[in-house]
């Protein structure tokens, strides 16, 4: 039988969270999933297959002992079923550190997407799909539209989360420029091409605005031919041009996605970076009220979940522990400070910061800087 779940290729656009967010499953049951398929977390495919594999025996489990009638239990093992096999097959590729999966098998509806942020692992068997994990996901990345214009060709792209779509794409009739030997007659020429062309560039930035309020993004990139860039950008909606973060010199017609996906992936990294350093100032500046420090400082702030704004190293590991009656994360071994429970050892207490860090809606911010070195590669800016 061909497979339930569609595997989402694009963008995490508004129109899709919002036919989950419809959904019902009245007197059936759907089930939502968030799987971890995090290789860093697991150090290899194989090993996140078996772990994947772990928890959702577990959740079989789980659904066995449910007291729900035969035919809903029948169906919620169906959609388990499905999700492993999706699941198993995501592993490992580019991107991809989570899987959040929803299906309702008996309506033949099931949608997985892959993320680039950690979850931990979860499954909900509910009437409507639970998406407030994958909302607290979406909520770490900004949205950045790109729309690229010349004379007569039209891209407008939504780059979101790892990934690039093209939302839309069009061409307006320009008159081409011929030249007269009468003077008055190329002057006049002249200025239905330049009438034409503006038009066309007001057509653009319609579309950009259409799209704003369609699909919130916070920052723009303009790009084309570089002649005529300056005059499209003052054409643009003040709501658009405030969200501009480039301007690029660029071939409209010619451009590959995958060369234009590159460059916004760029102009992210350095707004990124950008974002990241004034957070460390304010940081230092307002410490320590509002700034966090190292590791115990840290551990602390998430604990209370007062986490605006966390700073870590990607690439950063070490072990430590996590106590299991209240939650606080340590690295040292003994009784709990707050409430002298006892310790679990945890891998990379840094991972286990980002995952508490999204599970409180705070922002998580990667930054590779030898200032955050200094402090074991842990900062935070607190809510209050
Ligand atoms: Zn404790």
């Amino acid at each position: 039988m061909a497979e339930i779940i569609d595997v989402h290729q694009g963008t995490l656009r508004a129109d899709v969270l919002a036919e989950l967010d419809n959904f019902h499953a009245t007197d059936q049951r759907a089930s939502s999933y968030y799987l971890d398929v995090d290789l860093r977390r697991f150090g290899s495919a194989n090993a996140a297959r078996v772990e994947l594999g772990n928890q959702l025996a577990r959740e079989r489990e789980r659904l066995r002992r449910m007291e729900i009638t035969h035919e809903v239990r029948h169906a919620l093992l169906r959609d388990l079923d499905e999700v492993e096999s999706v699941g198993a097959r995501v592993v490992g590729e580019r991107h991809t550190r989570s899987l959040a999966c929803f299906i309702a098998s008996e309506r033949r509806f099931g949608r997985a997407f892959p993320l680039p942020w950690p979850s931990r692992h979860r499954a909900f068997f509910e009437d409507r799909f639970v998406l407030w994990p994958l909302e607290q996901i979406l909520d770490q990345s900004d949205r950045y539209a790109i729309a690229l214009t010349d004379k007569d060709d039209a891209r407008l792209f939504l780059f979101f989360q790892e990934r690039i779509e093209e939302v839309t794409t069009f061409k307006d009739e320009i008159p081409g420029r011929i030249r007269f030997p009468d003077r008055s007659r190329e002057l006049e020429y002249m200025r239905k091409h330049i009438e034409s062309y503006h038009d066309h560039f007001d057509r653009v930035g319609e579309a950009a605005f259409r799209f704003l309020q369609r699909e919130p993004f916070e920052h723009l990139i303009i790009g084309g031919l570089w002649e005529t860039l300056p005059q499209f950008e003052t054409r643009l909606h003040r709501y658009l041009r405030d969200r501009l973060v480039a301007r690029w010199d660029i071939d409209v017609q010619h451009t590959p996605t995958p060369q234009i996906e590159e460059r916004a992936r760029y102009e992210e990294r350095q707004f990124l970076e950008r974002q990241a350093r004034e957070t460390w100032a304010a940081i230092q500046d307002e410490r320590p009220t509002r700034g966090a420090i190292g590791p115990p400082e840290v551990f602390l702030a998430l604990w209370g979940r007062r986490v605006q704004t966390l700073l870590t190293d990607q690439d950063a590991t070490r072990p430590g522990f996590r106590c299991t009656a209240c939650g606080l994360l340590s690295l040292d071994a003994g009784a709990c400070v707050e409430c002298g429970g006892e310790k679990v050892a945890v891998q990379n207490v840094h991972d286990e910061a980002v995952r508490d860090a999204i599970e409180q809606s705070s922002h998580v911010r990667f930054w590779n800087d030898p200032a955050l070195k200094a402090v074991d590669s842990l900062a935070a800016y607190r809510r209050y």
